[in-house]
């Protein structure tokens, strides 16, 4: 099947082109973390399903360049920065420390760019946009000295939320409390710097200011991607008014289609309702750690159910989650064993049956369920010929070596169980050893092994090799 996803913009599943006319290259763009407070898991629910698209893609043969943008200017960090007395920057850079540190916990891979919106290139970029949609009328300065977006002025906007803008039209002129807007609708693209801003602003041809949330995205996706690109994400909650606006902006300066797929998640929940900062109904990675869990098993237990179908979170689910990595292991343990240690040449072949399965219900809007369903059943088959002795050593040999595809979209090994490349080596020449009954050289061998941390056992079917208790 070929590859579709559900575009947010059409409300359709849609077959996937790139824009690269060689059809490899795919540019992604992803709302990234504001760095005011540690992330909560409902976050990293839509970092692994970014994380997940972009290994599947990779998988796929496509090569991902993928940006995601560290918010780390807003109402947030500033009142952050402000409470806390010390200076934007200072507060918010443990937090987008623990940012990184966390998300190596959870295995998602590192985008290409991490730009930061305080970075003095993108506030310039920001700057120029907001300039540019002045000059194309659409956007106005108001008498409080804030600019913002005219949204009368941008016909397509609302196609993304499909909201009808004639409801908010029929309201008519609205002085906002705090704004002095056209539109009850338009938003701020440049906020006039304020007392509780203390020293954070930028000088700007409006006065001294800041930049609104929805601009820093535009500038920074285009800056590093180019007016267009392939695939952006983020969570159902960013769709309004965030990637709306994001559109409106972009379109609005470059006259040219920003993104051609919009693919959002659907929410972490606890209890039905989404787990958020402003309810306080949230963990941090750190919290589901210190209960015990690993960073694969949380990683597992956001990610095993459709990216968008809600997601309960509750801690029977991480028990599952920690069972469904156990039964893996152990399927992994046991392929081990049969296949010894003798790289069979002809066992190296893929199990090509099994890895189109597997990955065509992937291409299917990264059907995430279907595809760890089959998992499941291929461990169940595996294990019964290995119960009746009747899965040979090339054929262990072949799943494992399926397992490694499965696992670079996944990226749930036990790495603990693994044998790194260097011990499978020695264990390898032991072996030879062993044969041509050159006993010195295998207790060397062993003795070598040992001094690494495992352990060799002789048993009628060869030599098995675990990790040694303590090491
Ligand atoms: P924020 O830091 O609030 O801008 O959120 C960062 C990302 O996490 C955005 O893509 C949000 O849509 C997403 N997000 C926030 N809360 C949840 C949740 N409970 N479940 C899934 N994604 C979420
Ligand atoms: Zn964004």
């Amino acid at each position: 099947m070929a590859l579709r996803f559900f575009n947010t913009y059409s409300r359709d599943l849609e077959q996937f082109h790139p824009r690269d006319p060689n059809g490899r290259k795919i540019d992604i763009y992803t709302c990234g973390p504001t760095v005011y407070s540690r992330a909560h898991i409902g976050n990293f629910r839509a970092y692994i399903f970014e994380d997940l698209l972009q290994r599947h893609l990779e998988l796929r043969g496509y090569n991902v360049h993928r940006v995601m943008n560290i918010t780390d200017v807003d109402d947030k960090t500033i009142r952050g920065a402000r409470e806390a007395k010390i200076p934007l920057q200072e507060f918010t850079a443990p937090f987008k420390q623990a940012f990184f540190q966390d998300i190596e916990r959870l295995r998602i891979k590192r985008a290409d760019d991490f730009p930061a919106a305080t970075d003095q290139i993108y506030i310039d970029k920001m700057i120029a946009m907001i300039s540019t949609l002045i000059a194309r009328d659409l956007a106005y300065q108001a008498e409080d000295k804030s600019v913002y977006f005219r949204i009368n002025r941008f016909p397509d906007y609302g196609k993304l939320a499909h909201f009808d803008l004639t409801q908010l039209q029929s309201t008519g002129r609205v002085k906002h409390d705090e704004y002095d807007k056209e539109h009850i609708g338009d938003f701020a693209l440049w906020k006039a710097w304020d007392e509780e801003d203390g020293d954070i602003g930028w000088e700007s041809p409006w006065g001294r200011g800041r930049p609104g949330w929805h601009i820093e995205c535009s500038a920074m996706a285009t800056a590093l991607l180019g007016d267009q690109i392939d695939i952006h994400c983020g969570g159902v909650d960013n769709i309004f008014p965030h990637h709306e606006a994001e559109i409106a902006q972009s379109e609005g300066c470059t006259g040219k289609k920003f993104v051609r797929y919009w693919l959002h998640c659907a929410h972490l929940l606890v209890d039905g309702q989404k787990m958020s900062k402003s309810l306080g109904n949230f963990y941090t990675l750190a919290d589901v750690l210190e209960k015990g869990y690993t960073g694969r098993e949380i990683r597992y237990a956001l990610m095993r159910v459709h990216y968008r179908a809600p997601l309960n979170f509750t801690w029977d689910g991480m028990e599952e989650a920690r069972q469904s990595l156990g039964r893996i292991d152990d399927w992994l343990t046991r392929l081990r064993e049969t296949a010894g240690n003798k790289i069979d040449v002809a066992g190296t072949t893929q199990r090509t049956d099994a890895a189109n399965n597997f990955e065509e219900t992937l291409d299917d809007d990264l059907n995430i369920s279907a595809a760890l369903g089959f998992l499941f059943e291929t461990i169940r088959e595996t294990n019964r010929a290995m119960d009746r002795g009747e899965l040979d050593p090339a054929s262990a040999n072949a799943w494992l070596n399926w397992w490694e595809r499965v696992d670079s979209v996944l990226a749930i090994s036990d790495g603990e169980n693994e044998i790194p490349a260097e011990v499978s080596k020695l264990a390898r020449e032991r072996e030879q050893a062993r044969l041509a009954k050159d006993w010195r050289k295998s207790d060397e061998l062993r003795n070598e092994l040992n001094a690494r941390g495992w352990e060799t056992r002789d048993t009628k079917d060869g030599q098995k090799i675990t990790r040694r208790a303590g090491a």
